[in-house]
């Protein structure tokens, strides 16, 4: 869900200050919110604008993780448990690169996110190939965007940020979640404060200079207090962007079990006074909004908005647009076209042996959709 897909369309029939008076008098947006709205809705039209019409986003994940997070309703697979797996896994997906961007494909690749799931969970020899092999084959343009998910900070090592860098990543997104070490413990993290603290200061220290971390709002436990001290912490530590999501209680996660009452999804004026309180602390560090969407079941019905002050995301809002062609690699992945302002999609297995089993199918139905963009 994109409320500022509204806001877009009201700015270009009527301009900015108009829109932000239809989002309050008609939509009944709050001024804060409607401001927020056209805030973003005009940053992600620039980002937009930096992307040509034969260029693509490319999305290559991996759907392990070591361990569940309460709120992951994500198919991940336990990295430790499925060591077998990995290498067929990784294999299956340079296959999956090299059957897509055979001579015909039809763009160039813009920007590119290993996602997942967490890809640095990966031992350092597979992750090279994951590493190496994909982006050899990938048709990127030049100076693209590159971003590695190193979600998980315990899983971030020296040998892998050499990798990442030397593979020509420069964003890296650390995710703390929260900065409060008994959440970290009941969400079901397995790291703790001083982890993500280290891994930002190694991250820095070998000269990654736009890093993204991730902060949830509304997650058990924690009240107004928790989460701006959490905010205090992170904007401490001085990434270039801040993403602060609110808890989604996802079908099929631990969370949904817990909170089966569903009175966690009833407004809450204290959740949402804290979102507001955190907006403006972002904005008096010089951190202004760029993107933002909204997920089924969230708190308070918040939204998902990321902040930067060094530019952003192109991969972020792209992926969000639905006006951009995207090519997703790896099991339970999403390709798109835009054919006539509809996006056309393609899904790979969730299944990980079924993906790999029936990697030349997810190779066909690719080749498939992307030269119907050319007919
Ligand atoms: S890090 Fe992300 S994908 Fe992995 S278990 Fe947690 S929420 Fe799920």
């Amino acid at each position: 869900m994109r409320p500022t897909r509204i806001a877009l369309d009201l700015i270009r029939r009527s301009g900015a200050s108009k829109a932000k008076r239809e989002l309050v008098e008609y939509w009944k947006l709050s001024e804060s919110k409607a401001g927020l709205a056209v805030e973003t809705a005009l940053a992600e039209e620039g980002q937009l604008r930096r992307m040509e019409e034969n260029e693509a986003i490319l999305y290559v994940g991996l759907p392990f993780c070591p361990g569940r997070c309460l709120y992951c309703s994500f198919i991940t697979q336990d990295a430790q448990r499925q060591q077998a797996s990995l290498g067929r896994y990784v294999n299956a997906v340079v296959q999956e690169a090299e059957g897509v961007f055979d001579g015909r494909f039809p763009f160039e690749i813009a920007a590119v996110y290993y996602g997942g799931g967490t890809p640095t969970s990966l031992p350092v020899s597979f992750f090279r190939s994951y590493l190496e092999e994909i982006l050899a084959v990938a048709p990127l343009k030049e100076n693209a965007e590159l971003t590695m998910e190193a979600g998980r900070p315990d899983t971030m090592n020296r040998d892998k940020l050499e990798l990442i860098r030397s593979s020509g990543f420069h964003k890296l997104c650390i995710n703390p979640q929260t900065m409060r070490e008994e959440t970290l413990r009941l969400i079901g993290r397995h790291h703790t404060v001083d982890d993500t603290v280290a891994a930002f200061c190694r991250a820095r220290s070998m000269g990654f200079a736009d890093i993204n971390m991730d902060l949830i709002a509304g997650l058990p436990g924690e009240d107004a207090d928790d989460l701006l001290d959490s905010l205090c912490q992170v904007i401490d530590l001085g990434p270039e962007s801040i993403t602060l999501h609110t808890l989604a209680v996802k079908r099929g996660s631990y969370l949904d079990r817990l909170f089966a009452d569903r009175r966690a999804l009833l407004p809450d004026p204290a959740l949402m006074e804290a979102v507001e309180k955190a907006h403006n602390l972002l904005g008096q560090n010089g951190y202004r909004p760029y993107y933002l969407y909204k997920q089924k079941n969230c708190r308070s019905g918040l939204e998902n908005t990321g902040f930067t002050r060094a530019g952003g995301s192109l991969y972020n809002v792209a992926m969000m647009s639905d006006q951009v062609p995207v090519v997703g690699l790896g099991s339970g992945s999403m390709s798109k076209v835009i054919l006539e302002r509809t996006a056309k999609r393609v899904h790979n297995p969730k299944d990980l042996l079924v993906y790999i089993d029936r990697i030349q199918e997810q190779i066909d139905k690719k080749r498939a959709l992307f030269l119907s963009e050319l007919q």
